[in-house]
């Protein structure tokens, strides 16, 4: 454990991840980059790029336009300032994000730029006197004939002592190395007043880097974290790196994850951590971006290869990518330990809760919703939840479906961990990526039967998922908690009476009331923030009710009949007399105390 101040690399750990390939430190790099934020108050990055050896008559230079683990066209390049070509070479921009330089036979060239860097997200460059992240694809340019060339990479810290904090191959404490364009965009890179705890699994250098408040023990961090890591190394018989970084940022609010090959970055609440529940998400989140390393990072769709960073790039299988993944984030902690069958069954009802919550599963199917992530889950309005799955909630309920499939057929001795080492042995640890196909297969010859119908059903279709049906073979029962409170079919924004969600066929969907709308009076009684939606239990389903909105300023008026009352949410709950077989099916998968009365 490292404060800020320390030099990083002296204790042994860090020594081997300090570990270079002399012939490469010895070497010149065709592409040298410098990063400063001279200052950082400001929250602008410098990057200075030198390039040598070029020999073309034009050099192009591109910055990509999205990220790879966020599907959404971010165009990064609108941070990009003040370009300058030394040496007065021409040049023009060709494109919102491709500068093009008359080279004319001059083989070094040297070109800097500003970025704006004051967004705090994962996927993101941010700057100010406490911290720095830079975010590879939102900074570095490329010359795309030479994406497979190494690179070096300097960072120069606001503050000298600050640590630098990359998976990147070190060379020294400030210049690494990226071994191509890939590996750069893939290993962002932090510096500031930041903890570093470095610990070993497997035989294996891990880092954790911590900036802002922790407010837990690292060694629970630590202890909890590595936990994980054993036992998502045991699904895949080993791990697939050499060294691996979890970048953890905790502020005051905020939440985010982003994968890579060799490390993670987080962005959760500082408080969080001292809260039980909270702190289960975070090992949630932990567990979903490690297991990127696996799942996506390298078991990556085939459409996905190479990564295209000029435009969107379409796959069916991001709820695999995804939702699997997010199934697995809320088995690998129950599995090494970190909470208990009853635990993992309550957030597995949570996102039950969601599905059923979401109006849009019967409007958008898996493949959809994965297809048109850029332009629907990454750009959310008032109606998405009306036309939208999200693939991350329906795919881990699938995946759930599906490991059900398999133990049950196998009376637990097989399960969808062997779709999922099949899947690493066939297509991930050889990095040839895999086709909605041989995803589709892979399952059915785990199953040793056809799951075309499935697919149809579940993958393309929009089929309900038969989630009661399959989980009461196992002894669960899936119960619907009912409130005594008329169905109005709105959602609130918190501390406010403004419509945030309206639900498609809900009685207010039918009177026309919108997101956005700033809620005022219920049958002639001005409504209270505090007490709704309790305010609605003084109405029976049936009634019929006028309802006042002001939407832009104006007031509106609608009658609306009441519903009946929908469930508030579903809880699963192991049955208090299971049949033998429920009872075997049950505890060959939760354990033998999930039978027992509490
Ligand atoms: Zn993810």
């Amino acid at each position: 454990m490292v404060w800020g101040g320390g030099r990083w690399g002296q204790d042994k750990v860090s020594t081997r991840i300090l570990v270079t390939n002399p012939q490469v430190e010895h070497s010149p790099m065709p592409i040298r980059y410098q990063v400063s934020a001279p200052h950082p108050a400001t929250h602008y990055l410098l990057v200075q790029m030198h390039i040598s050896g070029w020999a073309g008559p034009v050099l192009d230079l591109k910055l990509p336009v999205w990220t790879p683990g966020s599907y959404l066209v971010r165009e990064y390049a609108r941070h990009l300032e003040q370009l300058q070509v030394q040496g007065g070479l021409a040049w023009q921009k060709v494109s919102k994000n491709h500068w093009q330089i008359c080279t004319a036979g001059v083989s070094e060239i040297q070109v800097q730029y500003y970025l704006y860097a004051n967004e705090l997200s994962v996927r993101t460059n941010y700057v100010d006197e406490q911290y720095v992240y830079i975010h590879g694809a939102a900074t570095f340019l490329y010359i795309p004939q030479w994406r497979h060339q190494a690179s070096e990479i300097v960072v120069v810290p606001p503050q000298e002592h600050w640590p630098v904090v990359t998976a990147l191959d070190p060379l020294d404490p400030h210049r690494f190395l990226a071994t191509d364009y890939d590996t750069l965009v893939d290993s962002p890179i932090v510096t500031g007043h930041v903890l570093i705890e470095d610990f070993v699994v497997a035989d294996v250098p891990h880092r954790l880097a911590v900036a802002g408040p922790l407010t837990c023990e690292v060694d629970r961090l630590r202890r909890d974290i590595t936990q994980i890591i054993t036992t998502e190394a045991a699904l895949f018989g080993g791990l697939p790196y050499q060294r691996y970084v979890f970048f953890l940022h905790l502020t005051t609010q905020g939440y985010g994850g982003l994968e890579h090959k060799n490390c993670c970055a987080l962005i959760y609440s500082s408080s969080g951590l001292r809260d039980r529940h909270k702190y289960q998400k975070f090992l949630n989140l932990v567990a979903h971006e490690l297991f990127h390393a696996w799942n996506v990072k390298r078991l990556q769709p085939r459409e996905f290869i190479p990564y295209d960073y000029d435009r969107e790039q379409y796959t069916t299988s991001l709820w695999f990518c995804e939702g699997t993944t997010s199934y697995y984030d809320l088995v690998m902690p129950w599995r090494a330990g970190l909470y208990d069958a009853h635990t993992f069954l309550e957030l597995l009802a949570a996102e039950i809760t969601r599905y059923y919550q979401t109006p849009g599963r019967e409007v958008q199917s898996l493949s959809e919703a994965s297809w048109d992530a850029w332009i629907k889950y990454y750009r959310r309005d008032g109606n998405s939840p009306n036309s939208q799955i999200s693939y991350y909630v329906k795919g881990a309920l699938v995946t759930l479906l599906l490991d059900l499939k398999i133990r049950h057929k196998y009376a637990n001795q097989r399960s969808f961990d062997d779709v999922m080492q099949a899947l690493w042995r066939e297509f991930g640890c050889s990095g040839m990526g895999f086709t909605p196909e041989q995803l589709q297969a892979t399952v059915a010859a785990v199953l040793a039967e056809e799951v075309t119908d499935f697919w149809r059903d579940y993958i393309t279709g929009l089929t309900p998922l038969p989630l009661a049906a399959a989980l009461a073979d196992f002894g669960l029962e899936l119960r619907p908690l009912l409130e005594p409170t008329p169905f109005l079919g709105i959602t609130l924004e918190p501390g406010c009476c403004v419509v945030k969600q309206v639900v498609r066929h809900s009685p207010a969907w039918w009177a026309g009331i919108d997101p956005g709308d700033e809620l005022v009076m219920v049958a002639g009684q001005r409504v209270r923030r505090e007490r709704w939606p309790e305010q609605l239990r003084e109405f029976t389903p049936g009634q019929r009710v006028t309802v006042a909105v002001f939407r832009r300023e104006e007031w509106r008026q609608v009658e609306v009949t009441l519903a009946e009352p929908v469930p508030e949410r579903y809880q699963l709950v192991p049955m208090a007399q299971p049949t033998p077989s429920q009872q075997a099916l049950g505890m060959g998968w939760l354990g033998s105390e999930i039978f027992r009365q509490e």
